[in-house]
């Protein structure tokens, strides 16, 4: 069976991890530290303040940002629960904006339509979904119109840029994920980046129960530190970054040439934007029929989403839904992911391509 995804782990990480069991230190301290310098240096911004997960750097990016309970935060229906869970986390009212289907992201247009219909909302959430950049130049004019914080959720996207210019770099903060299926990780953890210092010291007092100096405690914070151990792991994974991404591109590059079957529709890239394909994500017309293909074949897959977020049993239950989002529901229904991690072998992507040029949809 070929995986659809390992997390690449080495002596490097080993080593770092051990040492900060030697050092005693296991909270946070001077790894995390590390970490935020080195990462923030890699994206191309000023601040970095390290968190527990994706999840986490996500609310703490809302209430850093100022939204209240109440407030309208836009954000895409085709993504992964988490990216709107912290919209309600912060008890502001999600609006859902539909996507582009050329690359799965938050379309400009229909983000016009959303804010028309919605000229009230205070932020927007913008998905590099799969680690294709969403338009962000496009986004940040209409934003600006309409005096709408962007948080850029690039749980997907580490290293993916516009122009030579990172994700998380383009809004008033961006949010990363380490979880181990990413394209690096640290086992679990997550970094909110900013370049205005002010959110970044809010977002610091947040993560830390609220805490301004010690023991004073000013507002409602959260325990959403790193730890050193989870620090250490990031530090060896972000120099190994780059070379990952560039096995993923490399695999991707391959698949988009050399599978030629009309029957499997393949992800587009957009010209100037860099892809880092934390998914290979291609469209079939008969999904269960391709599954059990891929199945057959030995070749692992997956859903990247079966259900938009809206149509999720917890927002069905509890929230009018606001938005309309055709193209997210039709994406649904339609993708499928294949291995394209880094540790895949030659002959494994040689497999992976026969096998997909010999399908067919009759
Ligand atoms: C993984 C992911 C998250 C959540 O990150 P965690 O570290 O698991 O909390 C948020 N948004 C997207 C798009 C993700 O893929």
């Amino acid at each position: 069976m070929i995986n659809l995804v390992k997390p690449m782990l080495g002596k490097e990480e080993q080593l770092l991890v051990e040492e900060v069991l030697s050092s005693g230190e296991l909270a946070q301290g001077r790894y995390v530290e590390q970490f935020e310098k080195q990462f923030t240096a890699f994206n191309g911004v000023s601040f970095g303040v390290a968190t527990s997960s994706g999840t986490t750097a996500l609310h703490a990016a809302l209430l850093s940002l100022g939204i209240k309970p109440g407030d309208k935060v836009i954000t895409t229906p085709f993504s992964f629960v988490a990216t709107a869970n912290a919209i309600l986390y912060s008890q502001a009212i999600p609006v859902f904006c539909d996507i582009d289907m050329n690359n799965y992201n938050l379309s400009p247009e229909a983000l016009i339509d959303t804010l028309k219909e919605h000229p009230d909302a205070k932020a927007i959430i913008v998905v590099h979904l799969y680690g294709h950049p969403a338009n962000m130049p496009e986004i940040i004019k209409i934003a600006q119109m309409y005096g709408l914080k962007v948080i850029e959720d690039c749980a997907q996207a580490h290293g993916a840029s516009i122009n030579g210019q990172k994700v998380g770099s383009f809004g008033d903060c961006g949010a990363f994920s380490f979880y181990p299926t990413k394209n690096m990780t640290c086992g679990e953890g997550g970094i909110l980046v900013t370049q205005d210092k002010v959110v970044a010291d809010q977002a610091r007092i947040f993560v830390n129960h609220g805490q301004s100096i010690k023991y004073q405690h000013d507002v409602l914070g959260y325990n959403y530190r790193m730890t050193n151990i989870h620090a250490a792991i990031g530090i060896a994974q972000l120099g190994k970054l780059d070379e990952f991404n560039k096995k993923r591109q490399q695999n991707a590059l391959r698949y988009s040439t050399e599978i030629t079957n009309p029957a499997v529709i393949k992800p587009i890239c957009l010209p100037g934007f860099e892809h880092v394909y934390h998914q290979y994500t291609v469209q079939v017309n008969d999904r269960n029929r391709f599954m059990e293909f891929l199945k057959n074949k030995g070749i692992a897959c997956g859903i990247h989403y079966p259900k938009t977020i809206p149509d999720q049993p917890l927002y069905q239950q509890q929230h009018k839904i606001l938005g309309n989002f055709p193209n997210a529901r039709i994406a649904a229904d339609k993708v499928v992911s294949i291995p394209v991690y880094p540790g895949l072998r030659k002959e494994e992507v040689d497999y992976i391509v026969e096998s997909l040029q010999t399908y067919s949809d009759d």
